[in-house]
């Protein structure tokens, strides 16, 4: 089972979200991560966070621009 926090709040202020460290199979260890803007969505943004020691990529995440505007 993989440690996962469920976000049971909206992710409105997800630069708070950069914190955390996540496991890095690479380094065989939690790592803290930073993150990096991969892509601009429609309908949100899509981050991605590297391992600070090899720069792995350990995951992405897609925050949703809910409450503000959206453009169609
Ligand atoms: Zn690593």
């Amino acid at each position: 089972m993989k440690p996962q926090r469920t976000s049971k709040a909206a992710v409105e202020s997800f630069r708070d979200f950069t914190a955390s460290a996540l496991f890095c199979p690479r380094c065989r260890a939690p790592q803290p991560v930073r993150d990096r803007l991969l892509l601009v969505l429609p309908d949100g943004e899509l981050w991605e966070y590297l391992c600070v020691s090899c720069g792995a990529s350990l995951g992405t995440r897609r925050v949703r621009s809910e409450g503000r505007t959206l453009l169609h």
